[in-house]
């Protein structure tokens, strides 16, 4: 089957005049492949169009796809209008966690909302419960569809864009917490997610991580029959992540569906997983169930072997034997460094940096990597003598300003455009840029320059995982080709331990104190920072993945017994 897939936003018929219209061959015979839509914008004939692609090569917008569909699809579960998006089946609802992966605009966020009752699904068209139910009928999934048509099911939900929720809710932490308290678990469950120092202050002035812990207690701690739990880990440090997991966990006699794109962290927090394939912007599928461990294998892979369905190549992560350093050529080395804020205070090792090297930087939000990395870069003033270390740094900042500075002056490698696929966003503005596709003109900016050191401030944070895995990639084989120095402030530990030969460990208290060490081999600075964040990790044999152990499990009480956190053999 073929679909046509029309994006609206970026249909823009003022700019081309209907160019789509114009150049289709069955419209140029006589045919209504293509017409205008009543709403000045265009509708695709799926009966009509014949495949060609032309109209989606010529529409400067990037606007149509035409997608042959992988196999006799049955009608959709929901389509968001005449060529749009459509998701084509749903997860069974099961108590425990389900962890849902797959890139962004597949439709994760649609599953989740009609399985929360948000979203009535329409078949692809207009039907109602009634035809929705008599396709489910004799199936397990009737039941439960049952219930959300007669508004049975409590939902609860952690949204994927915290940033948003101070302008919805305002006041105090606390009372913003009590009033959805209907469990009454928020004394446990602000021990949990560390909250105690936050419950003071206006919901106005937390950090993106406070946050984001805030959401995600207020969606514990109501009383539902399912829970929707939507990227829990942005903006999150380890730590964080390992202890929101833990919490998540404690929920497991209800059904709960996280969406995650950091693989230690759905590894660890959930029972199983599904994989969401498909196109981006055009169709999502739904994978059949499947344990978490094999999942995420298959997932890495690209091939599901229950649906025998190849989505992309494989990505492997094969155990590297652990680099040494020792030979590579010293680039430069800085000294001390020592920085004094009104409340903060920070104390950096001497260091060297080589080439070429991959260093990854470690450590709990707040305890000065940023500003370790600004220092380096000359853009913050260390106290007492200034570093200078002479070399070309090239700095992508954590937080990105979106100006209106228009993407294509920024002079991008067009080898840089394609691995992050830019083209389409080349003639738009910063500011109307999404927050993945802003991170990802920021990597591709950063790393167009001609610079001995590239510094990058938590890249993945917005990007999916399938952009996570392919920037994981992308970054090894660049530091290598270019013979430059790359560092890496990262959380998604797969990342930092696919891509490091080197680790800085920062430690210290949040907001009050930092100091780091290193740079230390891959094992040693493993081990340090395992060991403070209490948790050890073993390797998948099969994929050669870090995954994080059980708390008191076998494997994590002879690793902590051998001083092991890290077990990279
Ligand atoms: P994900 O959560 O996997 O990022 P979503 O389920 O949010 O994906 O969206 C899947 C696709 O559906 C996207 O291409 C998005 O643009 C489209 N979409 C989402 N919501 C709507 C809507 N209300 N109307 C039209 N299209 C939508
Ligand atoms: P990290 O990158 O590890 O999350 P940062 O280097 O961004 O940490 O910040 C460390 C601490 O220093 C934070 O508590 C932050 O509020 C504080 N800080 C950073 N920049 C400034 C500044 N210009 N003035 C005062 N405090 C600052
Ligand atoms: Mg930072």
């Amino acid at each position: 089957m073929r679909i046509a897939v029309h994006d609206k936003d970026r249909c823009k018929p003022k700019l081309c005049n209907f160019l789509c219209m114009r150049v289709c061959p069955v419209n140029r015979t006589g045919g209504e492949c293509i017409v205008e839509d009543g709403a000045g914008k265009v509708r695709i004939s799926e009966v009509l169009c014949t495949g060609c692609g032309i109209c989606v090569k010529k529409c400067p917008f990037g606007a149509i796809k035409i997608i042959n569909l992988p196999e006799q699809l049955d009608e959709p579960v929901h389509q968001y209008g005449v060529n749009g998006f459509r998701l084509f089946n749903l997860p069974m609802p099961r108590s425990g966690v389900t962890g849902i992966v797959g890139s962004n605009g597949i439709g994760k966020s649609t599953a989740l909302k009609i399985l929360s009752g948000e979203i009535q699904p329409n078949l692809g068209d207009s039907a109602g419960w009634e035809e929705v139910l008599d396709r489910y009928r004799g199936t397990e999934m009737h039941d439960f569809l049952k219930k959300l048509s007669e508004k049975s099911i409590k939902a609860s939900f952690k949204p994927q864009y915290v940033e948003s929720i101070p302008r919805i809710i305002n006041g105090r932490v606390i009372d913003i917490l009590a009033k959805v308290d209907e469990l009454g678990k928020l004394n446990e469950v602000v021990d949990d997610l560390d909250l105690k120092n936050s419950l003071e202050k206006d919901i106005t002035e937390v950090s993106g991580g406070e946050l984001q812990r805030v959401a995600l207690a207020a969606c514990l701690i109501r009383d539902a029959d399912i829970y929707l739990i939507d990227e829990p880990s942005s903006y999150l440090d380890v730590r964080e992540r390992l202890n929101a997991a833990k919490a998540i966990r404690k929920t497991t006699e209800k059904i709960v569906y996280v969406v995650e794109h950091d693989l230690v962290v759905l590894d660890y927090l959930s029972d199983n997983i599904h994989v969401i394939f498909g196109e981006q912007g055009g169709y999502g599928i739904i994978s059949n169930i499947m344990g978490t461990r094999a999942g995420i294998n298959e997932y890495l892979t690209g091939f599901l072997r229950s649906e025998n369905m190849r989505f992309r190549e494989e990505i492997r992560f094969g155990v590297k034997p652990p680099t040494s350093t020792k030979k590579m050529s010293v680039l430069v080395e800085y000294p001390e460094i020592r920085k004094k804020y009104d409340r903060f205070s920070l104390e950096v090792d001497a260091g060297t940096v080589k080439t070429p090297t991959i260093r990854g930087i470690l450590g709990p939000n707040a305890t000065g990597k940023t500003t370790f990395m600004k220092i380096l870069a000359n853009t913050e003033k260390p106290d007492g003598k200034e570093v200078s270390i002479g070399v070309r740094i090239s700095y992508k900042p954590q937080y990105i300003k979106a100006t209106e500075e228009v993407v294509i002056s920024l002079n991008m490698k067009g080898e840089l455009i394609d691995r992050f696929r830019l083209t389409h966003l080349l003639d738009k503005k910063l500011c109307e840029l999404s927050g993945g596709e802003l991170q990802r003109v920021a990597i591709a900016d950063c790393l167009s320059k001609d610079a001995d050191i590239y510094m990058l401030d938590e890249p993945s944070a917005y990007l999916d995982v399938e952009e996570r895995l392919s920037l994981a990639k992308y970054l090894h084989s660049f530091g290598y080709d270019n013979k430059a120095s790359v560092m890496v402030i990262e959380h998604d530990i797969l990342l930092i331990d696919y891509l490091s030969d080197e680790l800085m460990v920062f430690s210290g208290e949040s907001g009050v104190f930092g100091k780091a060490s290193g740079p230390h081999d891959m094992r040693e600075g493993m081990n340090m920072f395992l060991k403070e964040m209490d948790v050890t990790f073993r390797r998948d044999p099969d994929s050669g993945r870090p995954r994080a152990n059980k708390k008191d499990s076998q494997k994590d009480r002879q690793q902590r017994e051998s001083g092991q956190y890290y077990y990279s053999g």
